[in-house]
């Protein structure tokens, strides 16, 4: 039977008796509306943790839009039926007063991270969005305290500021997990049940920009300004508001279009159909699929 906590302070006292006991902890933060990339996390933490909790906390702090906010989608009984069959031993909730009763309004008193990785496209396009999960993802190690966290590479800023975190708090050990998709290679995401049947086929147009960068890196190019001029053209179709299709090394992080890429590229974009915004990115030369 899995636990309901109603507050980080429960949470943070169930897990001290976990680990009292010699149990290891695997921990899946998430913001609820559960699918299948989510329970893949959890899946995976399961198989490897003898305990597994997961926090379900909409966080303001981190909608910088009130609209996205509002009608972001909420479904704790059928998520709590998902958790329960995959495996979660203990699920937590909390409120803004619950996470900050110190400093609800502040971002104050929080650890320094290497200020890039505040920096560039999310940041750009969703002001204030990474401080806002920067600060409860600082509040959710230090409630569940020493423990595997696992997250997903579709949030693929997010990876490097929680790394960046983890590697300063000294006791989280950050798993990435990869991005699990539709049969379309549309990203998996709480969002989507906001789009239509039609908005949807158009959305898979984001994995085939992504994978039409891949293929031209397979056979490659290397050149950052060729990469993106073919993702854009394969997402320029009339419904799709492209607010980014670039690419980054993703060792080495910057604000900008690096002038040239090495070894490794990550090709992210950011876009809105329906009035949506979706996301999603893909490590170059590393995807199973086809060149056809
Ligand atoms: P969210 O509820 O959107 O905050 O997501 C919670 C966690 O699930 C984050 O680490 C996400 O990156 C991860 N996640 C969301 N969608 C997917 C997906 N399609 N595949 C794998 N992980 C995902």
């Amino acid at each position: 039977m899995t636990t309901l906590l109603d507050t980080p302070q429960q949470a943070s006292r169930w897990c001290q008796r976990q680990r009292d006991t010699g149990k290891s902890i695997g921990y899946v933060p998430t913001m609820g509306a559960l699918h299948d990339g989510h329970l893949s996390l959890v899946r995976r933490s399961v198989s490897e943790n003898d305990i597994t909790c997961v926090s379900i906390f909409i966080n303001p702090l981190q909608f910088n839009n009130p609209e996205d906010l509002e009608s972001y989608p909420r479904s704790m009984e059928s998520d709590l039926v998902m958790l329960q069959e995959a495996g979660c031993d203990m699920v937590y909730t909390g409120s803004l007063e619950t996470f900050f009763p110190d400093q609800t309004s502040s971002l104050e008193n929080s650890v320094p991270v290497e200020p890039v990785k505040l920096r560039g496209l999310e940041a750009d396009c969703r002001p204030g969005h990474l401080e806002g999960v920067k600060a409860i993802v600082e509040r959710l190690f230090a409630t569940v305290g020493q423990c595997s966290a696992y997250f997903g590479e579709k949030d693929f800023q997010q990876t490097l500021l929680v790394k960046d975190i983890a590697n300063r708090h000294g006791e989280i050990d950050v798993v990435v997990c990869p991005t699990v998709r539709e049969t379309s290679g549309l990203a998996m995401s709480s969002r989507n049940q906001r789009l239509s049947t039609a908005a949807l086929e158009l959305a898979s147009c984001l994995y085939q920009a992504l994978v039409e960068a891949d293929n031209a890196w397979r056979q490659g190019e290397r050149n950052p300004l060729r990469l993106e001029q073919l993702m854009q053209d394969k997402l320029d179709r009339p419904g799709i508001e492209i607010e980014y299709a670039t690419v980054r090394d993703p060792l080495n992080w910057t604000i900008d279009t690096p002038t040239h890429l090495n070894d490794s590229a990550q090709a992210l974009i950011a876009a809105y159909i329906d009035g949506v915004r979706l996301i999603d990115n893909l490590a170059l030369g590393s995807c199973g699929c086809s060149e056809s």
